[in-house]
């Protein structure tokens, strides 16, 4: 068969056909106990493959390039049991410094529990990672564009690095989504989704997901039958349907991501735009030659004069949320949120001023995203 276009895969891959009635989606299968004898496979909710489960992972292997996928019940499921399917007491786990947060908690209070070593990079760039690999090390994990300040890690380079040394290397695409990017292409091994962000869409599912070959998958199935952390099907079956406007959706947010940050880029309250699509953004040309769209999350800095916080109790139609990648716009303060918990001395460090602010940007239109936020300017001078 022909390569499928993105659209027809978000749209077709893993329907389940409705052959008693012939509807036209795919049936909920919300069954927790199914034949045992003479199956060719027993199916359970928790054995990741009900109807429901086993056919959306069809959907994202194929947006992924991968053999396989297993979806999950959180974004953290999924990563939790990538990482304990490929380290055990006494191996290391190299991990980029720049990372979501709830990861960076998961290896910091649990690895030690496991007697897992980790080594947080001291920057992005391949050496960072090189010089942070041990003798013991199993697994590399990386995060591009990295939150919140867009950072842009080469994903070839890296997965060379893992390839070079019989390291595996892992990766959270949950920013750019695999609209916008494919690190398997670039030989990554391992890639994983909170399924809570641009596959959802909507802000109203909790979900995650790993795709990678079909001996990985099984690896981290092994493991993730005991943790126990997957996803009911009816959420299964929620995501399936969100999932068909995914290429629609995401390739939207991205235009007007774009046409936002031009625009805030040139703005005379913005001091400063963080979008890898921007020329002036430090890896624009590496962006560029692993990223299809440069994705729809941005943020800025404020200049001095305005109030961070005001400037958010102004806005009206976008609104400030602590999650991301729905439909609609929303904004955050990384320095109140993510990154609450550091001294203001280690948020200088690593660059998250106060003034600085994340934008997930949505599918209205762009006039009207542009006149909320000079509306709310405009409100505070
Ligand atoms: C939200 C998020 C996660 C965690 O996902 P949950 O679905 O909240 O468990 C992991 N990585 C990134 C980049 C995220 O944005």
């Amino acid at each position: 068969m022909k390569k499928l276009g993105l659209n027809t895969v978000c749209t077709h891959v893993g329907e389940l056909k409705d052959e008693q009635f012939k509807g036209a989606v795919s049936p909920m299968y919300l069954s927790s106990s199914y034949e045992f004898l003479d199956v060719d496979v027993k199916r359970y909710p928790r054995y990741f493959n009900t109807p429901n489960q086993e056919y959306l992972s069809k959907k994202i292997a194929a947006l992924e390039h991968t053999e396989a996928a297993m979806i999950f019940g959180s974004g953290m499921a999924a990563i939790s049991t990538m990482f304990l399917a490929f380290l055990q007491q006494g191996d290391h786990l190299v991990v980029q410094n720049t990372l979501y947060g709830g990861t960076v908690n998961f290896i910091k209070e649990e690895f030690p529990k496991y007697g897992i070593e980790y080594t947080f990079t001291n920057g992005y760039r391949v050496e960072d990672f090189e010089n942070a690999i041990q003798p013991n090390t199993k697994l590399i994990h990386i995060e591009t564009p990295s939150n919140p300040l867009m950072t842009i890690t080469d994903i070839e380079a890296i997965a060379k690095l893992g390839k070079s040394k019989d390291i595996l290397t892992s990766m959270d695409n949950t920013f750019a989504s695999p609209v916008n990017q494919n690190p398997i292409d670039f030989g990554i091994d391992m890639v994983m989704h909170s399924a809570t962000k641009y596959f959802g869409g909507h802000s109203d599912i909790c979900a995650g997901a790993v795709a990678s070959n079909a001996e990985h998958i099984e690896r981290i199935w092994n493991v993730g039958k005991n943790l126990g952390g997957s996803l009911s099907d009816m959420t299964v079956w929620m995501l399936e349907r969100s999932m068909k406007t995914l290429g629609l959706r995401v390739k939207a947010q991205t235009k007007n991501a774009m046409r936002l940050a031009k625009w805030l880029n040139k703005h005379p309250k913005v001091s400063k735009v963080y979008y890898p699509g921007l020329k002036s953004h430090p890896e624009y040309k590496l962006a560029k030659s692993q990223m299809k769209g440069f994705g729809a999350m941005l943020s800025f800095e404020l200049t001095e004069d305005l109030d961070s916080y005001q400037f958010q109790k102004q806005l009206q139609l976008i609104k400030s949320s602590m999650s991301l990648a729905g439909i609609e716009s929303t904004v955050i303060s990384p320095h109140l949120t993510s990154h609450a918990l550091l001294s203001q001395e280690e948020r200088d460090a690593i660059g998250i001023s106060d003034q600085l602010i994340r934008f997930s940007v949505g599918i209205e239109d762009i006039k009207d995203i542009k006149r909320d936020f000079n509306h709310a300017i405009a409100a505070l001078t």
